[in-house]
């Protein structure tokens, strides 16, 4: 099938070099001139693991272009995605200006019946939204289909390649749509029963749904955390208690720094925002992100604790950028509230990511100071906090850390190191929802 993605982000480079890689021909068309130069030459402007060698061999096979021409890329296609960003505007809602701009290009260049495809994530009545605005230019007949995407940044090729659901919102009767996106995905499918075909408002509702949901457990254990400090109680402990009821499950129990990332955070404020226009308050998920809002401060209030709040002369070296390891997006990371907030309080900081430090480069104020090596950022450092998860930073030598930093102070905002360890090698050690370990 001829495709085009319109929008070559996160999302619209896998579902474009994953749909390739299925035998389509796909053109991923953006207007960031910038990107697709880098695309187009082979660079990938983005780490998702697994990426890069499926857009190396679809380009040289010539099933992957990349373009700027968005007219041209919708007028060679049977089928058009739409991928592009849907920002938190200020309020809250959903800022939809890329999505209706997309569509009213669309509209200018639908020169034969097409299926068009809502991927971004976009509130209830979006779609059919698109579809009113292409009619308004033009009167051709076009498919409009709501397909919410489920993939995770940093297994995104992964959950592209092996969905456990395919969500599919079509119009009623809409047969052709049915039967050419269960060609489409056909390759994808291990199950028969993956692929959920509904109405284009409960595809919608669905994935705002799932991502609130899985903002609220993080949110409700983060809270169940606080209240572990108060209580003596260990949360780590707690978490492997409650998830081995079969109805709870473990996933997403984990306490930590607070989530970020281009979805939860904006997704949980959305939805508040249409429970808002029709009357509904949703003070679960409202709750659930004011939480999150002040768990990202969690981290530099145990700082505080320790080291008081002029942190002036001090060197406070934090681990971890982006806002979930094997990524290097940063969006609503929670460092970028810690790290303004170290800086404001006088600490010279200094950061190591393993791949976000050139995005952080570019959004994180210009005092702070990018180390290249994590051991290296300890060096004379007051206290390290430490806020994403990378695999490397679960098992470092612990005694070259001790002997590098200036204080043997760790604040753990990912809960990565056991208490008795901490305590051994002679760490004062706050975490998140577990008691505070001092050296014997
Ligand atoms: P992104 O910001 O990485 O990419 C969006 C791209 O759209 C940018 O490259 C931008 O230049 C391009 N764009 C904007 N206007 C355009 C236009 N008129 N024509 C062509 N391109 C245009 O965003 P993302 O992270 O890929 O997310 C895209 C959508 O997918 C969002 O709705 C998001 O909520 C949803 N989503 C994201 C993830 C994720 O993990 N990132 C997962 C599932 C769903």
């Amino acid at each position: 099938m001829r495709i085009a993605v319109l929008g070559t982000g996160y999302v619209g480079l896998v579902v474009g070099a994953c749909l390739a890689e299925s035998g389509n021909t796909v053109i991923c068309a953006d207007i960031d001139e910038k990107k697709i130069r880098h695309l187009t030459k082979g660079k990938n402007p983005i780490y998702e693991p697994g990426l890069d060698r499926l857009l190396a061999r679809n380009l040289s096979e010539e099933r992957l272009r990349f373009s700027t021409d968005i007219g041209d890329s919708i007028q060679s296609s049977e089928i058009i995605f739409i991928a592009v960003g849907t920002p938190s505007d200020t309020d809250g809602s959903t800022d939809l200006k890329y999505v209706t701009s997309v569509a009213e290009v669309i509209g200018d260049n639908l020169n034969n019946e097409k299926i068009i495809i809502t991927k971004s994530t976009v509130p209830v009545g979006t779609a059919l939204k698109v579809k009113e605005i292409i009619a308004e230019r033009i009167h051709q007949k076009c498919h409009i289909c709501a397909n919410p995407e489920f993939l995770k940044e940093g297994t995104a090729v992964e959950d592209f390649m092996r969905p456990d659901r395919i969500v599919i919102g079509i119009e009623t009767g809409d047969d052709h749509t049915r039967a050419v996106l269960e060609e489409l995905y056909s390759p994808f499918i291990r199950a028969g029963d993956s692929i959920i075909f509904t109405d284009t408002t409960s595809a919608e509702m669905i994935k705002y749904t799932s991502n609130t949901m899985l903002a609220v457990r993080i949110s409700f254990m983060n809270q169940i955390a606080a209240l572990c400090e108060q209580v003596g109680a260990d949360v780590e402990v707690v978490r492997k208690g409650v998830g081995a009821d079969p109805r709870i499950g473990h996933s997403f129990l984990l306490a930590g720094a607070g989530y970020g990332g281009s979805c939860f955070p904006k997704d949980v404020r959305s939805i508040v925002k249409t429970g808002e226009q029709y009357g509904l308050d949703m003070s679960i998920p409202r709750a659930a992100n004011e939480w999150n809002e002040e768990q990202k401060r969690v981290a530099v209030g145990k700082l505080v604790d320790e080291l008081g709040n002029d942190l002036s002369g001090r060197i406070v070296a934090v681990w971890g950028l982006s806002f979930k390891p094997g990524t290097d997006d940063i969006r609503e990371a929670p460092s970028l509230v810690v790290i303004p907030e170290l800086l404001s309080l006088g600490a010279a900081v200094r950061v190591h990511d393993p791949q976000a430090i050139q995005t952080a480069r570019e959004i994180l104020p210009p005092e702070v100071d990018f180390i290249n090596d994590e051991y290296d950022a300890c060096t004379k450092a007051d206290a390290l906090v430490i806020l994403t998860e990378w695999q490397q930073y679960r098992r470092p030598d612990l005694r070259r850390i001790h002997d590098l930093m200036a204080s043997p102070l760790i604040i753990d905002g990912r809960n990565i190191f056991s208490l008795s360890m901490m305590q051994e090698r002679g760490f004062i050690y706050h975490s998140i929802g577990r008691a505070v370990v001092r050296p014997k």
